[in-house]
């Protein structure tokens, strides 16, 4: 037995699954996880001393590839000035200045400790300031595993959410409308029902949670203008694409302007850190400045400030970082869609920046209804395949690839190369 196996054994008897959050534990792809001790560059190693090529980026986070010296550098000095204080600190300031510079959007910013956190308080907020309490979220979309957001759509465009997960009372999804990505006109069909009701529109500007689909020309746009006419915010969620889709985020890469944004992963460089922000006038409305209450013990906790602010003044510093990562995307991406169209395969491969899916599918990929027609049991055998091979991929099909800058051009073509080798052996 592998170590790895070994601690899994032990971790399924006393955590749930034997995880701490449920896609580690490769259940999708009917395997069980690799324990992983340390990571450097573009390489995770396991506890069996097995080296992969990592393809999550601890879901997003670790752009700069993992053990940038700087950051780790910055962390420790942090820490032996204290771990935490539970009182004001420069970093804070530093940090909030930092993000307000950099996304023009965001006047003023609240730091909390995840995503999921960072959604929950927006909406708080977007529904404090409007004074209403529908929100649409859509289909497909990953906000976080608060109450409200744990909703799928109903049968109809009309019916109100239904919770995905037990233990979410009717009531906290009542208000939760679904629409379908990419389709403005399920959207407007709700403003057009009750326009008046609903505080705000959530949306990954570049859906990443199933798979990943790009937004159409003109949607984002439309959303913005939809909630212009009828008075509701624009919420952008932009835990996974701020701060990776360029400095500025998928709204200064769409070039549409949210009313709040919320923040996660890529923020705080590793450590637990979300954080939410926008207009000065609705950010306001947050306690003690207002009355929106939100708080948190640990929330800026210096540590956590320390390899954020560090990571991001090093993304700030270098903007050729992103245009050399995503030419190297774009590269790997429609290397990797040659492949598949050199052996006939029919599948799609879609990609934003660094981020991307290999969809099993023949459909092209616009929304949720498409992406779910993905053969998953091939996506399986595949990720098996790979990981087999030294590549360390998000075991599911409806998580994206995340590259970084530690991935040189030729890890990128080797990992091509294995690609090639799985789909050669199925024909
Ligand atoms: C990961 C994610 C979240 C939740 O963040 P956590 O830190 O896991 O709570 C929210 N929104 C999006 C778009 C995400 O990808």
């Amino acid at each position: 037995m592998t170590k790895s196996e070994e601690l899994f054994q032990r971790a399924v008897k006393v955590m749930p699954g034997g995880v701490n959050s449920p896609v580690r534990a490769f259940g999708s792809v009917g395997t069980t996880p690799r324990f992983i001790k340390e990571a450097q560059g573009p390489y995770l190693y396991d506890e069996d001393e097995n080296r992969y090529v990592d393809f999550i980026g601890s879901w997003g986070p670790m752009i700069l590839g993992h053990g940038s010296q700087e950051v780790l550098e910055r962390v420790a000095e942090a820490c032996r000035r204290g771990l935490s204080f539970g009182a004001a600190t420069a970093a804070e300031v530093e940090m909030a200045e930092l993000v307000c510079g950099l996304i023009p959007s965001v006047e003023m910013v609240r730091m909390v400790n995840s995503g999921t956190e960072a959604v929950m308080s927006a909406i708080r907020l977007a529904r404090g300031y409007t004074g209403r309490n529908k929100i649409i979220k859509f289909t497909g979309c990953y906000h976080g595993h608060s109450d409200g957001l744990l909703v799928k759509a109903g049968s109809g465009a009309m019916t109100s959410g239904i919770p995905d997960s037990m233990g979410v009372p009717v009531g906290c999804t009542q208000d939760t409308l679904s629409a379908d990505y990419n389709s403005l006109d399920s959207v407007k069909e709700h403003f057009e029902r009750c326009g008046e009701e609903i505080a705000a529109v959530i949306v990954e500007p570049v859906a990443a949670n199933m798979g990943v689909v790009p937004p159409l020309p003109g949607f984002l746009e439309g959303l913005r203008s939809l909630c212009s006419q009828y008075g509701a915010l624009l919420i952008f969620d932009e835990v996974i694409t701020g701060f990776r889709l360029g400095i500025d985020g998928a709204q200064g890469y769409y070039h549409v302007t949210p009313d709040l944004t919320t923040f996660g992963k890529i923020i705080g460089g590793g450590m637990p850190v979300g954080a939410y922000g926008g207009k000065r006038e609705i950010m306001e409305m947050v306690a003690p400045s207002g009355g929106v209450y939100q708080a948190g013990t640990l929330s800026g906790n210096p540590v956590a400030m320390a390899a954020g602010i560090a990571q991001l003044t090093i993304l700030k510093n270098h903007p050729e970082y992103y245009t050399s990562l995503h030419e190297k995307a774009d590269s790997f991406y429609g290397k990797m869609q040659e492949i598949l169209k050199d052996r006939g395969l029919p599948y799609r491969v879609n990609h934003v920046g660094s981020l991307g899916c290999l969809y099993f599918t023949e459909q092209e990929v616009t929304n949720y209804e498409s992406a779910k027609t993905s053969d998953t049991r091939a996506f399986a055998d595949y990720c098996n395949y790979m990981l087999e091979h030294g590549i360390y991929l998000a075991p599911s099909q409806f998580e994206a690839m995340f590259l970084s800058l530690a991935h040189t051009e030729e890890l990128l073509n080797e990992t091509l190369q294995t690609v090639e080798q799985y789909f050669a052996g199925l024909s």
